[in-house]
């Protein structure tokens, strides 16, 4: 075999697979069809559980500091506020943060093309599986110059929602809940802090819900989440629409006065719910590749990277000798989706109306 492991798609959870398994000894190819800096469709908010594997793969430093650390939650709910420190188990991580893609997945990447035994691809798109008695044994892709091939003990798709590998192997879903939602978002400048400009900030009106999170680059990212039902008509004029319903929130309107958006309006409005079976002979999935939420919880990133980081123990054992292939993916198997479980669960459920969760967290605090 060419390699121990050929991990398809670099953004965060196939860059940082694929550095903690350069980090654990192993021979890793990394393929990516982008270019890097690139760009991609997420409103990118993360929180102590991205932050450990950023740690664990000593990017941290750099991550936290291109954007202000989010110490505070605030929550406008239907006229009432709650503002509440950031509470995790991790002490040194009481913080979330901000950074766009196109920052942070540079960040993963240069990370990634500095570690000994991963060679990183860029502009490589796998187009095709290799597979030899029933397991896949490599992948062929096609790049600027040419078409390549290589084999590995082990193929990874970290290539996303739209993932070759899942086309490819039609894995078993384990769990699909259809589209609930969609969600809008731009950059603005020069937006009126609320106190600091350390708030996470989220203003919950009916069944909608505004982000505002101060991100890197001095520019504060502007998010809605709607119910799918309002799409048709807000993809018309989306900019227009958004200004409207940003126009319409209380505690927000009069701090756009001065400011001015940076950025083109993008939005996506086809995120279902889903859970795959992750393995199966001779490779894996991990990322959105495997499991996708609705993104009006912010969690894919922590989800992504977590996941990538429990595929990285399971294989160093069974690349190691330590464990059988099996016994290794199911470990992976069990351990994430009984991380996942509470949040998979949370996040599909509100997706098809968030009115119940905001009640009852206004009840949990005497307000309702
Ligand atoms: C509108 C929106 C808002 C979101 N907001 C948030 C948020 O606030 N917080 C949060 O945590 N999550 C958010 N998410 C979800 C988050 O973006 C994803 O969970 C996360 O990007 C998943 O990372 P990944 O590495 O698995 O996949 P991706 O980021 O999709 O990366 C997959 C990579 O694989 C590459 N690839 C694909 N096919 C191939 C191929 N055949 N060959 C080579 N390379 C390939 C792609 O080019 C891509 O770079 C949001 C998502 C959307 C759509």
């Amino acid at each position: 075999m060419d390699y121990d492991v050929i991990v398809v798609g670099a953004r965060v959870a196939g860059s940082a697979l694929a550095t903690l398994l350069g980090q654990q000894g192993h021979h890793v190819l990394l393929l990516e069809k982008a270019h890097f800096p690139s760009d991609t469709l997420s409103t990118h908010f993360f929180r102590n559980h991205a932050l450990r594997v950023f740690e664990r793969i000593g990017v941290l430093d750099e991550v936290k500091s291109v954007a202000p650390p989010l110490t505070t939650v605030w929550n406008y709910m239907d006229g009432e506020v709650v503002s509440e420190p950031v509470e995790t188990s991790d002490e040194h991580l009481r913080y979330f943060l901000c950074v766009r893609r196109i920052t942070l997945d540079w960040i993963l990447a240069k990370r990634v093309s500095r570690e000994p035994g991963v060679e990183f691809r860029q502009g490589a798109q796998v187009k095709e599986l290799i597979r030899q008695d029933g397991r896949v044994t490599g992948v062929r892709w096609n790049e600027s110059d040419g078409t390549g091939e290589a084999s590995g003990r082990v193929v990874v798709g970290a290539d996303g929602f739209y993932s070759t590998l899942a086309k490819t192997l039609e894995p078993a879903y384990e769990s699909q809940i259809p589209v609930h939602r969609c969600m809008y978002y731009t950059y603005y400048q020069s937006i009126e802090p609320l106190e600091e400009t350390s708030f996470a900030e989220h203003h919950f009106i009916g069944d909608s819900l505004t982000y505002v999170f101060p991100t890197d680059a001095n520019l504060t990212l502007v998010a809605l989440s709607l119910p799918i039902s309002e799409f048709q008509s807000f993809r018309k004029e989306p900019l227009k629409r958004l200004r409207a319903h940003l126009d319409s929130l209380p505690l927000l309107a009069p701090r756009l006065r001065h400011a001015e958006i940076a950025a083109e309006v993008k939005g996506s409005a086809n995120i279902p719910c889903y859970q795959r079976l992750p393995y199966g002979p001779g490779w894996a999935l991990v990322g959105d590749a495997q499991q996708i939420m609705d993104p009006w919880s912010g969690m894919g990133i922590d989800h992504a990277t977590t996941h990538a980081s429990m595929l990285a123990d399971a294989l160093h054992r069974f690349l190691g000798d330590a464990a059988a292939w099996e016994a290794a993916m199911s470990d992976y198997h069990t351990q994430a989706r009984q991380w996942s479980e509470k949040t998979y669960r949370r996040t599909s459920t509100y997706a098809a109306d968030l009115r119940p969760m905001t009640l009852a967290a206004l009840h949990r605090r005497g307000l309702k």
